[in-house]
């Protein structure tokens, strides 16, 4: 029987993995599917390092998941300096970060090509393009350092045609970027997976979504690329909600 070409973090053969005190970095974690994903690797056996701007959610975050097991960042994604020192503190802190979930991201406001405000596509290209790509810039070198696993939230929005969506755009650039990441990696044990949700009910929107996913059904998204063995890339995860019912 062939022997498994590469092991990381933990053993390569069985799965599902739990976390077994690995440390898992979330970007966006103050909030919506971060935090939940935040909640279910703390459930699973990981370490979190959770990073967002706004340092009152986090604190509160990491005071329900246990300061043995959580760590606060205060981190402004679209700053690469402010991201490396996220890395330089997560690593310091815990030791290592094995596998990194670049989720922070933000949208736009409506009006299309024609009429949106432009000053949300300069924001979602710092946040959602720039944002991404400076949180691999920090965080390969220790993740290359543990064979680990990088985890992108991107969009069905970033697959599918959406009439106007420069938000569509920017995740259109952020599934390339998983794809480019996983050609620049490859060889090395990194694995890569983008996430890619429909509607989730989160602050992400002003109104509530109740057809949408719960930020919980995506984290079992990302928990179930986290948990298989070494030898498993789930390259994408395109997870929607199911459709309303005929009446
Ligand atoms: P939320 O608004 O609940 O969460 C967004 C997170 O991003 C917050 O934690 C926010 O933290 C963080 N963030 C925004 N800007 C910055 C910044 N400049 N620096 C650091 N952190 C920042 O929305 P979601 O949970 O829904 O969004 C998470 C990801 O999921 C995003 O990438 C979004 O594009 C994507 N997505 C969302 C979908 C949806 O329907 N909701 C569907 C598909 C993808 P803080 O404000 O504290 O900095």
């Amino acid at each position: 029987m062939a022997t498994p070409s590469h092991t990381a973090g933990a053993d390569a053969t069985t799965a599902p993995e739990a976390g077994n005190g690995r440390v898992l970095l979330i970007t966006g974690a103050s909030s919506g599917i971060g935090a939940a994903t935040a909640r279910a690797a703390v459930a699973a056996g990981w370490r979190v390092a959770l990073a967002a701007r706004r340092r009152d959610k986090l604190d509160a975050l990491v005071a329900e998941l246990g300061a043995d097991r959580a760590l606060a960042v205060a981190v402004d994604v679209t700053d690469l300096d402010d991201q490396t020192r996220m890395a330089e503190t997560v690593v310091a802190h815990f030791g290592a970060i094995d596998a990194v979930f670049a989720n922070a991201g933000t949208g736009g406001g409506p009006g299309g090509f024609a009429a949106a405000p432009v000053d949300g596509w300069r924001r979602m290209v710092d946040v959602n393009i720039l944002g991404c790509a400076y949180t691999l810039r920090a965080c390969l070198p220790a993740i290359k350092d543990r064979r680990g696993h990088v985890l992108i939230t991107g969009s069905v929005a970033g697959r599918r045609t959406i009439a106007g969506s420069f938000y569509a755009a920017t995740k259109w650039a952020v599934s390339a970027i998983g794809y480019g990441l996983r050609e620049e990696v490859r060889g090395t044990g990194v694995r890569v997976t983008l996430i890619e949700p429909g509607v989730v009910d989160t602050a992400f929107f002003d109104d509530p979504k109740p057809d949408g996913l719960r930020p919980e059904d995506v984290a079992r998204s990302v928990l179930y690329a986290l948990s298989q063995p070494a030898t498993v890339d789930v390259h994408e995860v395109m997870v929607l909600p199911t459709p309303p019912r005929d009446a």
